[in-house]
């Protein structure tokens, strides 16, 4: 309630500006109303153990902010009880919708598919497991009500260990500098996107997805939140350390030529090394006369040009692929249902 309060206050107490006068930075912010309409799009697979902590605090927020709201939960494939439990829940809060997925589509299926589903005005997209507090969400709201039309939460600090910690650096270190412009650094899926720019974002018909990336591509006003990650509610991530390659993979080779050109170069060098060892041989021959021995640089020179060759046709597969994915035109996910109680429902 305190929340409600600070927003309308800010709303009342607006000044009115006289823009022609003034720099941005002494302007008082004028504020946009609350949304008609505030979507929270979440995905789920097999959460059975944190869907009602998941609603209980989602919908305490949202309940807070005074603006009229949809919580979009989508069950990606679940195997355990997740579906039970949403349906359950649905039951008792009209305001939350349940999208079924005909399987388990994977992250970025899910998230696409919640964000084809929700209707709001600004939409609020994070994870299932809590690792992104929901009292964030207000803050999200305040920046888009001042005027940001997508505002994005990056990782003050994680509670991550050992390899998975590694790799989450190093992937975020190499895509600020491989991604689109602009890409800030440690940022997730959390987000609050204007109408505008979501549809924009849904419009995006790629198959091999890195929401990240993709919202950092449609510009727009961003604006950045800091927060500290969370531990997990309960339970193992579902993202799998597989499952993370792949997805900053489709990261990478989604946004940048550079595997492709880095090929090019590798082979460049391998050539140059070759012409200088027949520039070595003939002078041996013709000029020293000296006898080669031979096999220790041919295995050498035969094993490099062998990697380098290799690892040049395995980048060319994972854009061919990705091509090959494209082409074919399957769809990111597909719905086998929503689940919603009207508010009429006697249920
Ligand atoms: N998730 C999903 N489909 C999947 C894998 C994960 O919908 O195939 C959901 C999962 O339930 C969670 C969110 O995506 O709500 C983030 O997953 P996870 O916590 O495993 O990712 P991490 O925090 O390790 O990045
Ligand atoms: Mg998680």
């Amino acid at each position: 309630a305190s929340c409600r309060c600070f927003l309308v206050s800010r709303v009342a107490g607006r000044i009115p500006s006289t823009p022609a006068l003034q720099t941005p930075t002494d302007t008082p912010p004028t504020l946009r109303p609350l949304p008609r309409l505030l979507s929270v799009v979440v995905p789920l697979y097999n959460e059975e153990a944190i869907v009602e902590e998941l609603c209980r605090r989602v919908l305490s927020v949202l309940r807070g902010l005074g603006s009229r709201f949809e919580f979009v939960i989508v069950d990606d494939g679940s195997r355990d009880r997740t579906r039970e439990r949403l349906v359950a829940a649905a039951a008792a809060a009209p305001e939350l919708k349940v999208v079924c997925l005909s399987r388990n589509f994977g992250l970025q299926g899910a998230v696409a598919a919640g964000l084809s589903q929700a209707t709001g005005e600004a939409v609020v997209l994070m994870d299932g497991d809590l690792q992104d507090p929901p009292e964030l969400i207000p803050e999200l709201l305040q920046r888009w009500q001042r005027g940001a039309e997508v505002v994005f939460a990056t990782k003050r600090s994680r509670k991550e260990r050992g390899l998975r910690l590694l790799a989450f650096s190093a992937f975020h270190a190499v895509f600020r500098r491989l991604g689109p412009r602009d890409m800030p650094l440690n940022a997730g899926n959390f987000s609050l996107m204007d109408r505008r720019a979501l549809d924009a974002i849904n419009a995006l018909g790629e198959h091999n997805r890195y929401l990240p990336g993709l919202r950092t591509w449609v510009g727009f006003r961003q604006e950045e939140v800091r927060f500290d990650r969370q531990e997990r509610a309960a339970g193992a991530p579902r993202m799998t350390f597989g499952r993370l390659v792949r997805l900053g993979l489709d990261g990478i080779f989604g946004f940048s030529y550079l595997p492709l050109r880095a090929a090019t170069v590798l082979g460049l060098f391998a050539c140059s090394l070759g012409m200088g060892l027949v520039g070595w041989v003939l002078v041996e021959r013709f000029v020293t006369h000296t006898a080669i021995l031979g096999w220790p640089s041919l295995m050498v020179a035969v094993c490099f040009l062998g990697g380098a060759q290799l690892v040049s046709i395995g980048i060319l597969g994972e854009y061919l692929g990705r091509i090959y994915d494209e082409v074919r035109g399957r769809p990111n996910f597909l719905i086998s249902g929503v689940v919603q109680a009207t508010a009429r429902d006697p249920r």
